[in-house]
């Protein structure tokens, strides 16, 4: 069985994200998304509301799961007998830092490969941080992030 995890902290899951999700789950057995808690970064959300948020976008993908967790991501990797992580790249920017993350994760464990996979060009210049800033100061977020969390996020947004 072929298990990979996709690592990110989903603040909220964009469309960028679902469809690295969605082509992810074409070619493994299972795809676990995992996000990670960064205890020195609070984000528009908690753990578990972000959790929440992906696994009603992801219902239809019965491959998929969805977990949180903390620590080292190959301890994670480890406990789930998973052996790929992947990462989307959106631009040259995003590269530097997941080549390091991708050779030190390899260095601790010489088992784990990492696998990129390039965006697709529609959502090339999405990211969460993008999405909250267009919804705080009311933009339209339709097309930005899956249609079943758009009220979700519209509400936090007033809420906060
Ligand atoms: P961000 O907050 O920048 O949107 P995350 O930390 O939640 O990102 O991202 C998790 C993973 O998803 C990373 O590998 C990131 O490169 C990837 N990713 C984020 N947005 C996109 C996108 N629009 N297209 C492809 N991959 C993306």
């Amino acid at each position: 069985m072929r298990i990979a995890v996709y690592p990110g902290s989903f603040d909220p899951i964009t469309n960028g994200h679902e469809d690295i999700i969605k082509r992810a789950a074409k070619i493994f057995d299972e795809v676990i998304v995992a996000v990670l808690v960064n205890p020195d970064k609070r984000g528009l959300f908690s753990i578990e509301e972000r959790v929440e948020l992906i696994r009603k976008v992801v219902t239809p993908y019965s491959n998929v799961k969805v977990e949180s967790f903390s620590g080292l991501l190959i301890n994670f990797m480890k406990s789930h007998n998973a052996k790929v992580i992947i990462k989307g790249l959106r631009a040259v920017s995003d590269f530097e830092y997941e080549f390091q993350m991708a050779l030190m994760n390899n260095k601790l464990d010489d088992s784990i490969e990492t696998l990129f996979m390039m965006t697709s060009a529609q959502y090339s210049y999405l990211s969460s941080s993008s999405v909250k800033q267009v919804a705080m100061f009311g933009g339209c977020i339709k097309g930005l992030v899956p249609d079943p969390i758009i009220n979700n996020v519209l509400s936090k947004i007033r809420e906060k």
